[in-house]
């Protein structure tokens, strides 16, 4: 059965908080209609599953951008999400990608960690790509950002069936000054986490793993929401981008090649404009005109 599904939860005798998410089907959809390889289907799908649990860095309505951008045969990777777990993403593939390593896929290069909010400041994080996972990378930011410890487990398996799951556990500011005590808690809870293998955490129901994991702690899972997968583009996007070109343009290209075509990179949809579906757009700029 798939699953798309992120889960929040907290240790009440800890200050840690975690999540849980799964995301089979919106991995499907993400990469169908790119013709990737399993080793680029499996990298979306970690930076899929990882965008979803990073979504907790949006504190009110927006949204937010992982992009992995280097000097391997991935140029550019990269999903977009808002606060209700709405997601897409593409990547730019040049070249062979066959059997290659995280590191080879990407090379030498950035990630980035952008947060639009809706009402308010924009933000962007860069972290060098200099680890052996996408996890490693991530984890690194927030150890370079000075944000609290996390440690982040991400798994994706794009072979014989669609899955990819993983875990975020993260150390809220400690409410006593033991600090040792709390560090050693979060290694703890982090030590265990290590012990699941992938296919635990794609097959499991939340309460399942988390008791398996953590029955000897108190853990307090809170609902379940729901992960979607939907592109943004639409016709109406489109043609409001084509109101920006002057009519006598359009015009032209229509003479030049009788349609204009948009292609989006993020679902591989292709939309093509012939003077009828345009009318609209020239009659309104003409009637501005006078
Ligand atoms: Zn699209």
């Amino acid at each position: 059965m798939m699953k798309d599904q992120l889960q929040r939860f907290l240790f009440e005798d800890f200050q840690i908080r975690g999540e849980i998410a799964n995301a089979d089907s919106s991995f499907s959809e993400i990469t169908a209609n790119h013709n990737y390889t399993e080793e680029v289907s499996n990298l979306m799908g970690e930076l899929l599953i990882a965008t979803t649990l990073l979504t907790a860095m949006l504190k009110f309505e927006g949204k937010i951008t992982v992009q992995l951008q280097g000097d391997g045969p991935v140029k550019m990777a990269v999903i977009n999400a808002n606060q209700n777990l709405v997601l897409r993403g593409t990547a730019s593939v040049d070249g062979d990608t066959k059997g290659l390593s995280f590191e080879q896929l990407v090379g030498k290069g950035h990630l980035m960690i952008s947060i639009a909010p809706e009402n308010g400041e924009r933000y962007q994080g860069i972290v060098a790509l200099d680890h052996k996972s996408l996890s490693a990378c991530l984890e690194n930011y927030f150890k370079q950002s000075e944000q609290l410890p996390t440690r982040i487990i991400l798994h994706a398996n794009s072979k014989d069936k669609m899955q990819c799951a993983g875990l975020l556990l993260q150390t809220l500011p400690a409410k006593d000054a033991d600090i040792e005590k709390h560090e050693n808690n979060f290694q703890h809870v982090c030590a265990l986490a290590h012990t699941l293998k992938a296919q635990e955490i794609y097959d499991l129901e939340h309460d399942e793993l988390l008791f398996r994991l953590y029955h000897q702690e108190e853990v307090r899972l809170f609902d379940e929401q729901a992960i979607t997968y939907q592109c943004s583009c639409s016709t109406e996007r489109c043609l409001s981008s084509l109101a920006s070109i002057q009519p006598e343009e359009i015009l032209e290209i229509l003479k030049e090649r009788g349609a204009i075509e948009m292609h989006c990179e993020y679902c591989a949809t292709d939309y093509r404009f012939e003077i009828n579906d345009l009318q609209v757009l020239l009659v309104d700029t003409h009637n501005q005109q006078h």
